[in-house]
């Protein structure tokens, strides 16, 4: 770190826009929605089809997902235990501005391993962070395969490949598990639509 960057030489800069306001004008709180699981588990199909629902209710929205941004913030990392750490610092850091703009922030990242996911919690204000396990045998996952990266990785063709040469480590205490093996996406994001819903206490207009 360079001097100039030096957390000493910064003062914070207060917006005149608080998260109060942000509140009142969204109907709801800024929040981290952190989906977390093995390839081909759910997390981007889920996240978008529950951010594309609750957008269409009025609620305010984005989507973080991992493979879109390792084109472009996150190009410059690999998949080695560090360079996974630091594209989910970034991530996290990226998603806590968004919820800090009064955001639901839908993110879909493998993000395995549980000291990252962790860090993240941290980061953000206590109850804003929404961790979601999306929960698959990896079995089910291998024979789902979407975007063909198992069957690569099994060829050898993609080292420390989650699920198959690199380590996945679940959520001890998730705020919501969902089974997506046992259930059709239909069933599964009704769960999480639900859930979010009820936490977050929106209320449709004239409803
Ligand atoms: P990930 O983002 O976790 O890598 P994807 O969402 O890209 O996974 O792919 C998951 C695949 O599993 C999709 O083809 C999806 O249609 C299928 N699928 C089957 N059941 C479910 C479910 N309950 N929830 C989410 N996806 C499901």
């Amino acid at each position: 770190m360079t001097l100039a960057s030096s957390p000493n030489n910064l003062v914070w800069q207060p917006a005149l826009v608080d998260r109060v306001d942000r509140t009142q004008r969204n109907g709801h709180p800024g929040v981290v929605v952190w989906l977390t699981g093995l390839p081909a588990s759910g997390k981007s199909t889920l996240a978008s089809q529950v951010e594309a629902r609750l957008h269409r209710m009025g609620l305010h929205t984005a989507l973080l997902d991992g493979d879109n941004i390792r084109h472009g913030l996150c190009a410059d990392l690999g998949f080695s235990v560090e360079d996974r750490a630091e594209n989910i610092r970034r991530v996290g850091e990226v998603a806590k501005l968004f919820a800090a703009q009064g955001c639901v922030v839908f993110v879909a990242l493998v993000s395995p391993m549980r000291d990252a996911r962790d860090a993240a919690r941290q980061r953000l204000p206590a109850g804003d962070f929404i961790e979601v396990h999306c929960h698959c045998p990896v079995a089910v996952c291998q024979a789902r395969d979407p975007k063909g990266m198992y069957a690569r990785a099994l060829a050898g063709e993609i080292p420390d490949f989650t699920g198959v040469s690199a380590p996945y480590e679940a959520p001890l205490k998730p705020e919501l598990c969902i089974d997506t093996a046992a259930n059709d996406v239909e069933v599964s994001a009704e769960q999480l639509a639900r859930y979010l819903l009820d936490r977050l206490q929106f209320k449709v207009q004239g409803a």
